[in-house]
């Protein structure tokens, strides 16, 4: 059986690791406080924001809720980023996604300053990802998934990784980031010919593809690192699943990570970091 690479530990260094500086930002009298701006009450957006109230309460981050009417035309969903934007009090800025039908979210981003972009969505911080130079924010999901390698040891100069899933939020930046890291990164998604190939040829493979359980066990190969972002509701089975099967991928390779219990708890805890370090760095 492969050895489990949970969450919850690289999540809990990371939150160690904010606690003084969080307290040292209060002391000054300028406490990290994030803004969750939301449209609308998708059950997946309120329980993703009760996760977040939970963690910022227990790191003393204050978290500042920012909601257009739902229905808002898209006039009002920019006046409120530039509220937020001028807001001194507010150190980071998450904006859920995807929005409801008629508002343009990307048109939205761009309108948040760069300082305040704790989520890599803006293209400043997608710049920073590109060229390693500059500031900014890498997308909270994308630099999970290499602190989750880093906490665990697992080295990736040289090495052959395959990322399946090409979007700007996961796939795309995680790509780059692993470039810059000196692995030789292969970016596959749903053109690609003989994915499982590539799959297979691969030393770490990461999964992003958002199609439930998709990554079986023709995919992997022995001695293979698997992380698996995806998170999907499976009706029939009541419970959160992967991207990857992890009951056929599991016993075949050296190591995977659950879902849930993965890549999840740490999106959250880097988000967090941001926040801090977007406080930080504003004074
Ligand atoms: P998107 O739908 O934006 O992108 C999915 C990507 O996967 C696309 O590039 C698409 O290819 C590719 N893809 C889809 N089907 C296939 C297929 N059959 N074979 C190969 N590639 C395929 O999804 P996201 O990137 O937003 O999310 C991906 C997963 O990560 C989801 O399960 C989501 O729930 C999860 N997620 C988890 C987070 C966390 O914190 N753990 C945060 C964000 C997302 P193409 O470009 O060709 O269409």
């Amino acid at each position: 059986m492969s050895r489990e690479l949970r969450g919850a530990p690289v999540a809990a260094a990371i939150a160690e690791g904010l606690r003084r500086r969080v307290d040292a930002l209060a002391e000054a009298g300028r406490p990290p406080v994030l803004a969750v701006l939301r449209v609308g009450e998708r059950p997946d957006d309120l329980s993703y924001e009760r996760g977040l109230q939970k963690r910022a309460d227990a790191l003393g981050i204050g978290l500042r809720r920012v909601l257009p009417p739902e229905g808002c035309g898209q006039g009002e969903l920019e006046a409120a980023i530039r509220s937020v934007n001028e807001d001194d009090e507010v150190s980071g800025c998450l904006m859920f996604r995807p929005l409801p039908a008629g508002l343009d979210g990307e048109a939205a981003c761009t309108l948040l300053a760069p300082g305040k972009d704790v989520d890599g969505v803006t293209p400043l911080s997608l710049a920073k990802v590109f060229s390693g130079r500059g500031r900014g924010f890498a997308p909270c999901t994308a630099e999970a998934a290499l602190r989750l390698l880093d906490h665990y040891g697992i080295g990736l100069s040289g090495r052959r990784v395959t990322v399946v899933g090409r979007s700007l939020i996961v796939g795309r930046p995680l790509a780059l980031l692993l470039q810059a890291r000196d692995a030789t990164v292969t970016l596959c998604h749903s053109r690609t010919r003989d994915l499982a190939a590539a799959c297979r040829g691969a030393e770490v493979l990461v999964v992003a593809t958002g199609r439930p359980r998709m990554v079986g066990a023709d995919f992997v190969t022995p001695g293979q690192v698997v992380v698996d972002v995806g998170i999907n509701w499976d009706g029939e089975a009541g419970r959160l699943v992967g991207d990857v099967d992890f009951d056929a991928v599991a016993p075949l390779v050296s190591a995977i990570t659950p879902v849930p219990g993965g890549i999840g708890s740490i999106t959250t805890a880097v988000l967090m970091e941001h926040v801090v370090s977007a406080a930080e760095l504003r004074h």
